[in-house]
């Protein structure tokens, strides 16, 4: 499956940063991690620090999946509103998921500092009705966070137009987000792995796993055969073909970055990221060279031809609707491209054993609007795991996970 297309920014403006070389030779390890995207890295990086020896395999380079395609935005806001996750698994579980999410942005912005530049950056998060239908289910959503400690206040139209210039009915704004260069954390991330003495090989593709008494063998493309303890399948949205059936909705999401904008034409949005209660949802955030970098108008189409065509007139689109909310903004898509995402029904991510395949491969399915913080908590989650230790989300985030 071809991920994204056009010409994904994050790939543009850092270029291959690391070479790493192909497994061209059988080889032996504890965990073997399929998939070299940020969730792959994350993931590496926490199994490696706690003194696992790890060696990542990954078919094409280096953070060239949706990783490179991603816009980046570091929310806890889930897809799902925490008052519909409430009824859906009870409300204690709905903040549980909520309040790991606002944890893993503190914890990428702890990992961040420590890598240097991945041009993370703390923002706040607006979060607009989109017509006056929305305003209720807003506030509802406004209230259940703050009796649980958020910190979130409601705007009114006065006060989003006053403070961040477009005509919304409401807005809930939450203090807490952020954003970062995915694919250069990725990179960072794998050379601090292969410095603790973990192994990275890209171009290096697994296309069949075969388990016996000693553990599990995995077959490469190119013939090798790779031997380990216990595997860990960070594959993104091809994680599902390892799957008897899916358990998402492969979608499409389409995306441009502008050319620099003067800082005091994008005021307060040079430090919020924004988004919309419509789905699909319009979702726009700043780089730090004052770009906007806009996504939105996901379709259901997963055929990369189809999804390319598609792109230009995507792009158009989004930038009409971002020229329609800010019309002083001279919006100029400069790269746009459209990656492929999954989207399950409830909006929440997937980490640890399937039935199909035993104890001993772990799924890392960070799927969603959300994906990067979803990665972030992944990693805890599988570590635990992978040590036989229990993890407060294994259940919440586990293929058996059952509604209330
Ligand atoms: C347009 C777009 C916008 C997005 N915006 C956001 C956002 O604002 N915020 C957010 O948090 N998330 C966002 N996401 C989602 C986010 O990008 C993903 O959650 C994240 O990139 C997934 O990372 P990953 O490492 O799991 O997958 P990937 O980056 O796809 O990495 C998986 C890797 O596995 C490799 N692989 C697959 N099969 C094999 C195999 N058999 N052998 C070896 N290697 C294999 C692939 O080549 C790939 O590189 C967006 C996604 C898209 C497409």
């Amino acid at each position: 499956m071809d991920l994204k297309s056009g010409y994904p920014f994050w790939a543009i403006k850092n270029g291959l940063l690391t070479p790493f070389p192909q497994l061209r030779r059988d080889h032996h390890c504890e965990v073997v991690i399929i998939g070299g995207g940020i969730t792959g890295a994350l993931i590496a990086d926490e199994l490696s620090r706690h003194g696992h020896h790890v060696v990542v395999v990954e078919r094409r380079d280096v953070g060239w999946g949706s990783s490179a395609a991603s816009t980046a935005l570091l929310q806890y806001e889930i897809d799902t509103h925490m008052v519909h996750l409430a009824e859906l698994y009870g409300e204690a579980n709905a903040v549980m998921a909520y309040r790991a999410c606002a944890e893993a942005i503190l914890s990428l912005e702890s990992i961040a500092a420590e890598l240097g530049d991945v041009a993370f950056e703390r923002h706040q998060s607006l979060y607009f009705a989109s017509n006056g239908d929305d305003v209720a289910a807003l506030k509802a959503e406004l209230a259940l966070r703050k009796k649980y400690g958020f910190d979130v206040t409601w705007l009114g139209h006065h006060e989003v137009l006053a403070d961040y210039g477009f005509e919304a009915p409401g807005a809930i704004l939450s203090e807490l987000a952020a954003s970062v260069d995915p694919y250069r954390m990725a990179y960072q991330l794998f050379d601090k792995v292969v410095a603790r003495g973990g192994e990275v090989y890209d171009r290096t593709q697994v296309n069949r796993m075969q388990q016996n008494e000693r553990g599990i063998e995995l077959l490469l493309a190119n013939g090798a055969t790779l031997s380990c303890q216990q595997v860990v399948v960070a594959a993104g949205y091809e994680a599902q073909s390892w799957l008897p059936a899916p358990v998402a909705a492969n979608r499409s999401s389409y995306a441009f970055v502008t050319d620099p904008l003067p800082t005091e034409a994008l005021g307060k949005l040079r430090h919020t990221l924004v988004w919309e209660s419509a789905r699909p949802y319009l979702y726009l955030r700043s780089t730090q060279d004052g770009r906007l970098l806009v996504g939105g108008d996901d379709d259901d189409e997963d055929i990369p031809q189809r999804r390319d065509a598609r792109v230009v007139e995507k792009a158009q689109g989004l930038a009409a609707k971002v020229e329609a909310l800010w019309p002083s903004l001279e919006i100029n898509p400069t790269f746009s491209w459209g990656g492929t995402f999954a989207e399950t029904e409830d909006g929440l991510p997937y980490f640890g054993p399937h039935e199909a395949l035993g104890p001993r491969v772990h799924f890392a399915m960070a799927y969603g609007g959300n994906g990067i913080t979803y990665s972030l908590i992944g990693a805890g989650l599988l570590r635990a795991l992978i040590e036989g230790k229990d993890h407060p989300l294994a259940a919440l985030f586990s293929f058996q996970r059952q509604g209330k």
